[in-house]
C-alpha cells in the first residue's frame, strides 16, 4: 500500500473506517458547512452566532482587563492548593507502555492535551512556554506551570493545530518538538498555517481544509479529519483571518477523539456528531469567556460547552482552556463550577465531562472503570 503523501491531502472526508458499515450510506452524502472567504481573501464563520466584538467593545474589554487580573489569586500556596501541578505518570517511567484496550488522555494545561489511542500518541495545541505571546517579557503569562518539558514527554506521533492564536500556536514549543521527533513527528494544522513563521523547519505539515483528512505516514488506520469550529485567527497586526480555524477529528480502529480547539458555540457540532459521532472523548474548553457579549463569539460559556458535548454524542469530555492563562474576566475557579452545574441542569453524570488537574491523567476503558494516574 503507497504511503499518504502529506502534500497532498485527501479530499473530503466520507468515513469513519469500520464503524460506518452501521451507518446509513445517504449519510456519506450529506451537506455539511464548508469554509468560505470574504471578498479580501479573508476566512469568514458562515453561521449567524458569528459575531465579532466591535472597537468599542473591544477598547472597554482592555480598559477593565485591570479588574480580570484581580480574579486570581497572587498566593503561590492557594495555587498550589486548588490547581496542583502534577508530575505526569510518563516522566521518569520507564514502562511506558500503551494504554492496552483504553485510550489515555493526560491534560498538559490550558488546550494542551496528550491522548494515547489506537498506537499513536497525539499531541493538542501544544503550549510549553511561559507566555502565550510573541514575546517572552510581555502578553498573557500562566500562572500554572507546565506539568513537564518537551523532553520529559513519551515519542509522539502527531499534533494537531487549532489556529494561529499564540495560545493554541507557540513557536518555541513547535521549535522544541521539531528539535526532538524531526520527521518522526506528523503536523496537521489548517489552511493557510503550513508556511506560517511559527511551522518553520517543520517536516511533515499537512494543510487541511474543513472536512479534508489525512493519515500518519506508516499508520493509515487512524484517520485525522479536519473539522470546522466557530473562531477567528491573527499573530500580527497585518494577517488577521488569512488562516483558518478548526476543530480535529481523530477516527481509529477502536477509538475516536475529537478536539474543539478554540470556539464560540454554532450549529456544526450536531453536524460533526451526526457525521462521526458518537465519540469516546472530546476536549472541549469551558474557560475564556467573560464578558459575554465580548466573547460570546468565539468562546463558549461551560453551558454552551456541554451543549457541545451533547451535539457531538460524547461519551465522555475533558474539560480544557481554563486553569492556565488569564485571558477573560471570569474568576479562576468558575469554569469548572459553573460546568457541574451545567451537567446537573441537563441531568448528565458530573463524570461524563470531567475535569482534570494538571498533568493528571485518566484511562478511559470500554467497560466504563477508569483509571487515574
Ligand atoms: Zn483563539
Ligand atoms: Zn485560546
Amino acid at each position: 500500500m503507497a504511503l499518504p503523501d502529506p502534500d497532498a491531502p485527501r479530499r473530503s472526508s466520507s468515513s469513519r473506517s469500520s464503524r460506518t458499515s452501521v451507518r446509513p450510506d445517504d449519510r456519506l452524502e450529506e451537506e455539511v458547512t464548508r469554509s468560505c472567504r470574504d471578498k479580501r481573501d479573508r476566512f469568514t464563520n458562515p453561521w449567524s452566532t458569528w459575531q465579532f466584538p466591535s472597537g468599542f467593545m473591544l477598547t472597554k474589554f482592555l480598559l477593565r482587563k485591570k479588574r480580570a487580573n484581580s480574579n486570581f489569586p497572587a498566593r503561590k500556596e492557594v495555587l498550589d492548593s486548588e490547581l496542583p501541578v502534577l508530575e505526569p505518570y510518563f516522566v521518569n517511567n520507564p514502562d511506558l507502555s500503551p494504554s492496552g484496550p483504553g485510550l489515555r488522555v493526560t491534560w498538559l494545561g490550558h488546550a494542551t492535551v496528550l491522548v494515547e489511542m489506537d498506537g499513536l500518541n497525539i499531541l493538542t495545541d501544544p503550549i510549553f512556554s511561559q507566555r502565550a505571546s510573541p514575546f517572552q517579557f510581555m502578553g498573557p503569562k500562566r500562572y500554572r506551570g507546565p506539568p513537564c518539558s518537551v523532553q520529559q514527554l513519551p515519542r509522539i506521533d502527531a499534533v494537531v493545530i487549532s489556529h494561529s492564536h499564540y495560545d493554541h500556536l507557540d513557536a518555541d514549543t513547535v521549535a522544541s518538538l521539531n528539535a526532538r521527533f524531526g520527521a518522526a513527528l506528523s503536523w496537521f494544522v489548517p489552511l493557510g498555517l503550513k508556511n506560517l513563521r511559527a511551522m518553520n523547519g517543520c517536516k511533515n505539515v499537512m494543510e487541511l481544509d474543513w472536512w479534508e483528512e489525512n493519515c500518519v505516514p506508516t499508520h493509515d488506520d487512524v484517520t485525522f479529519v479536519c473539522t470546522p469550529s466557530q473562531h477567528w485567527s491573527r499573530r500580527n497586526a497585518l494577517d488577521t483571518n488569512k488562516t483558518l480555524w478548526a476543530s480535529w477529528t481523530v477516527l481509529g480502529p477502536e477509538h475516536s477523539f475529537f478536539f474543539a480547539g478554540d470556539t464560540g458555540y454554532c450549529s456544526v457540532f450536531k453536524e460533526i456528531g451526526r457525521r462521526f459521532g458518537p465519540f469516546d472523548l472530546a476536549a472541549i474548553p469551558i474557560g475564556a469567556y467573560l464578558p459575554r457579549d465580548v466573547l460570546k463569539g468565539q468562546h463558549v460559556d461551560p453551558e454552551e460547552a456541554v451543549q457541545i458535548h451533547m451535539d457531538l454524542q460524547a461519551k465522555r469530555s475533558l474539560a480544557i482552556h481554563w486553569g492556565t492563562f488569564v485571558l477573560a474576566y471570569e474568576h479562576y475557579l468558575e469554569p469548572p463550577r459553573r460546568l457541574k452545574e451545567a451537567l446537573k441542569q441537563k441531568g448528565l453524570n458530573l463524570e461524563s465531562f470531567f475535569t482534570l488537574h494538571h498533568g493528571e491523567s485518566r484511562l478511559l476503558t470500554s467497560h466504563g472503570a477508569d483509571v487515574y494516574h
